[in-house]
C-alpha cells in the first residue's frame, strides 16, 4: 500500500534491521527500543490492523506468531520469556496502521502495561 511504512520495509523501499523475512512475513528491528530485545512482525499483506482481519487471515496472523517464536529462539530469549504485544486503535496505543506484532525482551517486564 503507498505511503504505509512498513510496507515500504517490506518493499525494500525504506531500511531497517530485518532479522527474518519470507514470501508473507517480515521482522525487524523496533527503532525506538523499550526492551534490550524489540522487533516487530509483520505481514507483507497490509492490514490495517486487528479490527481489519479476515477470517481468510487467520493461516497468516498463526504465522507471525510462528517468526516471533523463532526469532524470540535466535535472539536468545526463548527460554528467559517475552512479551507479543499488539497495539489497537488509539486508546491502544497504535501509531503505525500495518498490523504489527511487538516482540520484546531481555528484561524482566512489568504488569500491568501503562
Ligand atoms: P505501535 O505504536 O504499536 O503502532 O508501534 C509502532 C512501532 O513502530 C513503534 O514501536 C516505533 O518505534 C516503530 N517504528 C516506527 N518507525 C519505524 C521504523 N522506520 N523502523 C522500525 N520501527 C519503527
Ligand atoms: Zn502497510
Amino acid at each position: 500500500m503507498a505511503n504505509c511504512l512498513f510496507c515500504s520495509i517490506a518493499g525494500g523501499e525504506m531500511e531497517a534491521e530485518i532479522v527474518y523475512e519470507d514470501d508473507r512475513a517480515v521482522a525487524f528491528a523496533d527503532i525506538n527500543p523499550q526492551a534490550p530485545v524489540h522487533y516487530l512482525i509483520i505481514p507483507r499483506k497490509h492490514l490495517a490492523g486487528v479490527n481489519e482481519i479476515e477470517q481468510t487471515d487467520e493461516k497468516l496472523i498463526g504465522h507471525l506468531y510462528f517468526i516471533a517464536r523463532k526469532v524470540a529462539e535466535e535472539q536468545g530469549i526463548a527460554a528467559t520469556g517475552y512479551r507479543l504485544v499488539t497495539n489497537s486503535g488509539a486508546d491502544g496505543g497504535q501509531e503505525v496502521d500495518h498490523l504489527h506484532l511487538h516482540l520484546l525482551g531481555g528484561r524482566k517486564l512489568k504488569w500491568p502495561p501503562g
